[in-house]
């Protein structure tokens, strides 16, 4: 079990104008592990029926996607709905995969992430082992199999909350950080790291998508390259974890500890940016869309 730090202040006390914001996201907390198919996992083997073909990918003519497709698609992400209860499954559905081509993609030089949503009952025989990935895949986009550790969080916006609502709360933020050492924007507001729910964990001005339907998309989940951002936040880094960052800074070699506790997937999404995923829940067949960005 990991445990994120709680704020310490009374968010709700001090903070009356974030009342309407606030939102709850599950953190997955990824570590390295050797997930089965019957569990949730980041880069760990999906539950896929043998009469379903795998995913390809035929992107080709781009400069990095060798052109001998099909490109197999590589398991990024496998959640049940008994491990996250609020995740919007449809209807009788309560797996949820998400699998991308490890290659830039146009045209926002990113994999582009695909959906399944199943329902385990009535999967039958299973594929026994996932395919390779390409040997010229980018190994920055092949997440190294984790397990996860779902853990509920409050959370509020930075980047979504409205300037109106800024210019209410500014004072009282520098009076909390004079106070505590803690600050909105890293400490307080939209928790690090791969989760679902609650806010996209954007490094850059919110861009959400729009359905079809005309109505602005949910978030769903986003995959962020590093679980937290430098290890001197007060908040991400799982409780459990504090130990481990005894003599850690950003010159630390790359067998420390604390970079498996940081970057536990092996992912590198641009310069450690992140994937948000969205759907609409509206449109009875569930369409998606996504975002990357990066600092
Ligand atoms: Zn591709
Ligand atoms: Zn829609």
């Amino acid at each position: 079990m990991y445990t994120t730090a709680l704020a310490p202040i009374d968010m709700d006390a001090v903070f009356p104008q974030l009342a309407a914001f606030k939102r709850i996201t599950t953190r997955l907390h990824p570590r390295k592990g050797s997930p089965s198919v019957d569990h949730g996992s980041v880069g760990g083997p999906l539950l896929w029926p043998t009469d379903e073909p795998w995913p390809t990918c035929d992107d080709a003519g781009l400069d990095e996607h060798p052109a001998d497709t099909p490109m197999p698609l590589v398991p990024v992400l496998q959640l049940f709905a008994e491990d996250i209860p609020d995740l919007p499954f449809p209807e009788g559905s309560d797996v949820l995969q998400v699998l991308w081509c490890p290659f830039d993609h146009y045209p926002s030089s990113a994999p582009v992430p695909r959906l399944r949503w199943r329902r385990r009952s009535t999967i039958g025989p299973r594929l026994a082992a996932m395919p390779n990935p390409h040997p010229d895949a980018d190994t920055r986009y092949v997440p190294d199999p984790c397990a996860i550790d779902p853990e509920q969080v409050v959370e509020y916006p930075s980047y979504d909350l409205p300037e109106e609502v800024w210019s209410q709360i500014r004072n009282t933020l520098v009076r909390v950080e004079a106070d505590t050492g803690w600050q909105y924007d890293t400490d307080l507001a939209v928790a690090s790291g791969i989760k679902t729910g609650g806010y996209p964990g954007w490094t850059q001005s919110p861009d959400w998508p729009i359905c079809d339907c005309g109505i602005q998309m949910e978030h769903l989940l986003t995959i962020a390259s590093w679980e937290f951002s430098r290890g001197d936040e007060h908040r991400w880094p799982p409780l459990e974890n504090r130990h481990a960052m005894t003599g850690w800074n950003f010159d630390s070699p790359n067998d420390h500890p604390w970079r498996a506790l940081q970057n536990p997937t092996g992912l590198m999404l641009g310069d450690a940016g992140g994937i948000y995923v969205f759907v609409c829940t509206s449109c009875p067949n569930r369409p998606y869309d996504h975002r990357f960005d990066c600092s």
